[in-house]
């Protein structure tokens, strides 16, 4: 390593404040470039990426036709506020309206996916008249890490937060270990939305929004199909808005452009919000996607917010051009076959590998492995939400051997860049078996 990058490696280490760790174990290899499923570090080593970084990278890393629309869009017009018309800004809210068929909405640009849900949940309190209405969501979720948004979240790295911020909690529909003591998948799924009409009748009239993520989340919870449909009819009948947070589900993620449309139109949300994908994660982009419903009742009052960078038109370009290639690359039917190959693996891991208790996902590249220590009592391998010592050499283990997985307490999420080869897949998928053997008999 030259002297410059060995310089700016231990900058990395001493001088910055890092996410979601302890500051003085943090230790990472610094990356210098990408392409396609894989990225590269400083010391010229190249890693495939199986979590598509923070589940962000859908296009991979570098995608050609995204950097160059970002380089083209800088030399015309890097920005100009939101007092003022930009044309790749106006191009991405009718792409997205015309993608999930919003027809007449509306859409809101953040910088990410927390501030999504912040704007969604306040025009769902300004549409349905309660300002400062409850925001109903569940436990084993993540909607952020701002405070209103983490107070949402079902997270327990934000538990205790729950009563701020007009957040009502109700269970989740985690059928490995249903809460409400049933093994029936459809039962629990049955069983968690009616937890939610429950606690919209106990506090009827004073409910604004469910916020609810559709499929995939970080914390593990793949819902049961009868869930989202129940939910959608649930708050239809009680007219509180549904806002879907699609920041992980959306672009081809979960096979669709976004995960509820695995449900047909009778699912459409009242609000949906995106992040991570919207740009591929080439650029920071939020969005709030609003139905002609909740646009209309807007469109006559003072909307009383604003970020500087609302629609910056660089990320707009890049969202633009990440948009076209899910498309023209046919991403979202690739990332169907794909997680079905992926899912059939795990499943048949699952087999061979007693600690592995529970597989879940399987609708598009996303999956979860849930880890315990003795599959008949579902002893989980450590208590929720530690991460069992096992799986953090696990983890470092794989990235010696140039793999890169995402974990999370007792779970392995898999949610590898949607352009993944299919041998880079099988490869990475023997190695984590491999590992996980070796994890069994250590
Ligand atoms: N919502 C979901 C479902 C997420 O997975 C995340 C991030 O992981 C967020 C919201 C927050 O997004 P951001 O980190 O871009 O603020």
């Amino acid at each position: 390593m030259d002297q410059k990058l060995a310089t700016a490696v231990t900058g990395e280490r001493d001088l910055v404040l890092h996410s979601w760790c302890v500051q003085a174990e943090w230790d990472a290899p610094t990356i210098v470039g990408g392409r396609g499923a894989h990225f590269f570090d400083a010391a010229g080593r190249g890693y495939l990426d199986m979590s598509s970084l923070a589940e962000c990278s859908n296009l991979g890393h570098q995608h050609p036709a995204v950097v160059r629309a970002i380089r083209e869009q800088a030399e015309r017009l890097c920005f100009v506020t939101n007092a003022w018309g930009a044309q790749p800004r106006a191009e991405l809210a009718r792409l997205l309206l015309e993608r999930s068929g919003f027809a007449g909405g509306r859409v809101y640009f953040t910088l990410a996916g927390a501030d999504a849900n912040e704007h969604a949940v306040k025009f769902a309190r300004q549409a349905s008249g309660l300002p400062d209405g409850f925001v109903v969501t569940r436990e084993r979720s993540y909607h952020g890490a701002s405070y209103a948004a983490m107070a949402w979240s079902g997270d327990a790295r934000s538990s205790g937060r729950g009563a701020a911020f007009g957040s009502l909690k109700v269970p989740p529909p985690y059928a490995y270990r249903c809460p409400f003591g049933t093994t029936d998948a459809e039962q629990c799924g049955a069983r968690a939305a009616d937890a939610i009409a429950q606690a919209l009748d106990a506090h009827a009239g004073q409910c604004a929004a469910v916020l609810i993520e559709p499929a995939a989340g970080t914390n593990g919870i793949v819902a049961p199909d009868n869930y989202w449909p129940a939910l959608r009819e649930i708050t239809r009948a009680r007219n509180v808005y549904l806002i879907a947070d699609e920041v992980m589900s959306a672009f081809g993620r979960c096979g669709e452009w976004f995960a509820w449309q695995r449900y047909g139109e009778s699912a459409r949300p009242d609000l949906m919000t995106l992040a991570k994908g919207l740009t591929g994660a080439h650029l920071p982009l939020g969005a709030v996607v609003l139905s002609a419903d909740v646009a209309q009742r807007l469109e006559h009052e003072m909307l009383y917010t604003g970020l500087t960078y609302c629609g910056h038109p660089l990320a707009c370009a890049a969202g633009v051009a990440a948009i076209r290639a899910y498309a023209d690359e046919h991403l979202l039917t690739r990332s169907r076959r794909l997680g079905a190959q992926m899912f059939d693996a795990l499943r048949a891991m699952q087999a061979r590998v007693p600690g592995v208790g529970d597989v879940r996902g399987g609708h598009g590249l996303f999956a979860v492995v849930e880890l315990v220590r003795d599959r008949g009592t579902r002893e989980p391998l450590a208590p929720w939400p530690q991460t069992p010592p096992g799986l953090r050499q696990l983890v470092a283990r794989a990235r010696d051997a140039g793999v890169s997985f995402a974990t999370r307490g007792n779970l392995i999420i898999l949610a590898p860049p949607l352009v993944i080869e299919e041998n880079d897949l099988a490869d990475a998928l023997a190695l984590l078996e491999r590992l996980l053997s070796q994890l069994e008999s250590s």
